[in-house]
């Protein structure tokens, strides 16, 4: 009822043109189709798209170790994609329905798609919590959780400091992640699915993998919303 009411005074909104959205699905008909996905080939590991003449492993998975088996990742960090996680990240928590949904479009529909045990996100540490108010990693986490019908649980501790990873190179990207990231119990056991928002390099994301390795899963795959290509 009280979500009727909400719905009537807040109508839902398609987190990738803002539109009104008139049936039930999170985002409309429009982005379904046009939205900058991650088409031809791609990298059999990190799904970073590749030339169609290069090897099917990218020069980041084949040179630097990777904790993961596989990541989905649907979309391109540009456009309509680009304005969904911003919006996401600066003022509409809600964004992250659809957002999941194109995301579990993604994972449910890849070959690559197993049986997972529970669904974790990327954490954040206190300070930029309190500041946003919530972890949009979580949110996502948290939404493709309802759809998969699969637990989501918090795993990872993260605390403050270290350097903003945009500021970086690949190789101090790899070392910086090392004094943030914290495994916490080492109870668990089966197929985890890590989830954030960007992959960029995908520092933060393999060491979180190897962290959730050290806790006793034997696989990780991750599930990330979009990929930034042009850094
Ligand atoms: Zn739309
Ligand atoms: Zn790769």
């Amino acid at each position: 009822m009280l979500n009727k009411l909400l719905d009537l005074i807040f109508p839902p909104k398609c987190p990738f043109c803002g539109k009104i959205l008139q049936g039930k699905t999170p985002v409309c008909n429009n982005c379904m189709t046009s939205l900058p996905y991650i088409k031809g080939k791609a990298c059999k590991i990190c799904g970073r798209p590749v030339e169609e003449t290069s090897h099917i492993i990218c020069a980041s998975c084949r040179f630097n170790k990777t904790y993961f088996e596989h990541a989905f990742i649907p979309l391109i960090y540009k456009e309509k994609a680009k304005d969904a996680i911003l919006g996401l990240k600066t003022a509409h928590p809600y964004y992250a329905k659809g957002i999941a949904y194109i995301l579990a479009d993604k994972v449910i529909n890849s070959h690559h798609y197993t049986s997972f045990d529970l669904i974790t996100f990327v954490p954040q540490d206190k300070m930029t919590f309190k500041n946003r108010g919530y972890n949009q990693a979580e949110l996502i986490a948290r939404e493709l959780s309802k759809i998969l019908n699969i637990p989501c649980v918090p795993t990872l501790r993260k605390i403050p400091g270290g350097r903003p990873q945009h500021t970086l190179s690949a190789a101090e990207r790899r070392e910086n992640v090392k004094k943030c990231f914290f495994a916490t119990e080492n109870s668990y056991s089966g197929t985890a699915l890590l989830v954030d928002d960007i992959y960029t390099t995908g520092a933060t994301s393999n060491y979180c993998a190897k962290l959730l390795r050290k806790m006793g899963f034997s696989r990780v795959y991750l599930a990330i919303s979009m990929i930034r290509t042009d850094d």
